[in-house]
């Protein structure tokens, strides 16, 4: 029987606010532990959360930027659990009513198939402290300043349907939030972390499986390993003629698999209740406007922007708008420079395989949208070739020089005089006759030898639709 995958995700993104969600505590990353602590986090009795206004524009930002609808009126539960890091006893979170629902996320696959993935709901809610084990002692530490941290909870219909999508769609989302401006979506540091909800069923049929749990996701390599996994540990389940069980498992990278950690069983029963010290959250029509005005261009109409005014194929646009900062590079050069085209292919391929190669991001390229746009100018008006260029930006990054001053100094200028290019010609067929007569006998394949031998001659800087012509002229 052919098995089908159904893949719900449940997103939780850290919110960049400078306060925490219910306290003037700061919630700056690196501090002293217990530094960033108040009777309100540290959960001491008698204190009274007030909620941060930020954080509700925040998640209405996301609410707006997938489509969802704004409740009204919204509500703060308590989740009742017993935890070393989560002081209270228990975690402040949005539950029966959350701020919104019905939204979706439109991905578009590498093939550029394009699919939209529906989002149930998003909710603001606290995060938990962090314990720290020492792995030199018998004893484990607790660090309460990520305690009361904002977090939206983003989750997803079970739409996706492989590893690949899932993939797609995660990416989709921290870029919208990374666009919005609301989370710095950092999976490595646990600003934006992801459970995945994995079943089967079988192909064409309704129905959905028994779904398992996935936890412990921290990069978006192990999503996608730990999705396929599921799948095949799922169909080998059944295929045994086994019923998948509902549990919660965990991800196990370094073995490439997962393992059990508690079946339905074991499920927490949270014991929801509204928290009695907060007032219903009310949210009108004026302020639900005032935010959407203020949303800033978003990855999919930039997409279209890009498409449009630039006439960009559709897999650069979308490399391109994949996040804020590479849009803004890919602007910044392309607004000097006459043909977008090659900002297009200089910033995919030569810039970008520059900064991988050296684990940077686009903001510590060191190259700038200027310099580069000096190189590629350049190249334009025909005073370097292309070939010359990727020599110039390799220098512009080892000495951080202007493409013009380098070109200068090393002498790289194009030779454009055709008299003097066609001595270069005439000497080159001088020297190789026998090559000569092969080519005249009918070895197209040749013209490459002659092409070569000038610009090796020229040290590369012959124009070599020049040297082309020429050679084409004497040798036809
Ligand atoms: P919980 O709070 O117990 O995790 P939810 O109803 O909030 O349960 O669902 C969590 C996620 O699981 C959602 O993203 C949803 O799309 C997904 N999901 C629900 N049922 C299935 C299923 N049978 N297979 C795969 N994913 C599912
Ligand atoms: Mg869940
Ligand atoms: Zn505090």
């Amino acid at each position: 029987m052919e098995f089908e995958p159904v893949i719900g995700l449940e997103v939780h993104a850290q919110l960049k606010t400078n306060t925490k969600i219910f306290c003037s505590c700061s919630t700056k990353f690196g501090a002293d532990p217990n530094t960033h602590v108040c009777p309100v986090c540290l959960g001491m009795p008698g204190v009274l959360p007030v909620l941060n206004k930020t954080v509700v524009e925040y998640a209405m930002r996301m609410a707006l930027a997938t489509d969802c609808t704004i409740a009204h009126q919204s509500r703060f539960a308590r989740k009742n659990y017993f935890y070393p890091d989560l002081p209270k006893g228990y975690q402040i979170s949005q539950y029966e009513l959350p701020i919104a629902e019905h939204g979706h996320v439109n991905i578009t696959m590498e093939d550029g198939t394009k699919k939209r993935i529906g989002i149930t709901r998003i909710h603001m809610e606290e995060d938990a402290g962090k314990l720290i084990h020492d792995p030199t002692r018998p004893v484990s530490r607790v660090d309460f300043n990520r305690t009361g941290t904002p977090l939206i909870e983003i989750v997803s219909e079970p739409d996706i349907r492989s590893p690949e999508e899932a993939g797609a769609y995660l990416r989709q989302v921290r870029s919208i939030l990374r666009y919005l401006g609301i989370s710095d979506g950092n999976m490595e540091e646990g600003s934006f972390r992801c459970d995945a909800n994995v079943s089967i069923r079988p192909r064409g049929t309704e129905p959905f499986g028994t779904r398992a749990e996935l936890k412990n996701l921290n990069s978006f390599k192990y999503v996608e390993s730990a999705i396929a996994y599921e799948i095949k540990r799922q169909k080998m389940v059944i295929g045994d003629g086994g019923d998948v069980v509902q549990e919660t498992r965990l991800w196990d990278s370094a073995g490439n698999r997962s393992i059990s950690m508690r079946g339905k069983e074991e499920a927490h029963d949270y014991r929801y209740f509204p928290d009695p010290d907060l007032v219903p959250l009310v949210i009108d029509d004026e302020w639900i406007e005032s935010v959407r005005k203020r949303l800033p261009e978003l990855p999919e109409a930039r997409k279209a922007r890009f498409l449009d005014e630039y006439a960009l194929p559709e897999y650069d646009a979308d490399i391109l708008t994949s996040a804020k900062e590479l849009a803004d590079y890919f602007e910044d050069c392309a607004k000097e420079v006459e043909n977008p085209k090659i900002v297009s292919n200089w910033v995919m391929g030569t810039l970008l395989g520059l900064l991988n190669a050296e684990g940077k991001s686009i903001e510590e390229s060191p190259v700038s949208p200027a310099q580069l746009a000096e190189l590629l100018i350049l190249i334009e008006t025909s005073v370097i070739s292309g070939k010359i260029a990727k020599t110039v930006f390799d220098e512009m990054v080892k000495s951080g020089k202007a493409a013009k001053a380098i070109v200068e100094e090393k002498g790289l200028v194009q030779v454009t005089d055709e008299s003097a290019i066609e001595a270069v010609v005439d000497q080159v067929i001088d020297a190789n006759p026998a090559e000569v007569e092969k080519f005249k006998a009918g070895n197209a394949k040749l013209m490459g030898f002659f092409v070569g031998q000038v610009m090796r001659e020229t040290k590369g800087k012959a124009n070599p639709q020049i040297v082309n012509k020429l050679l084409k002229k004497k040798l036809g």
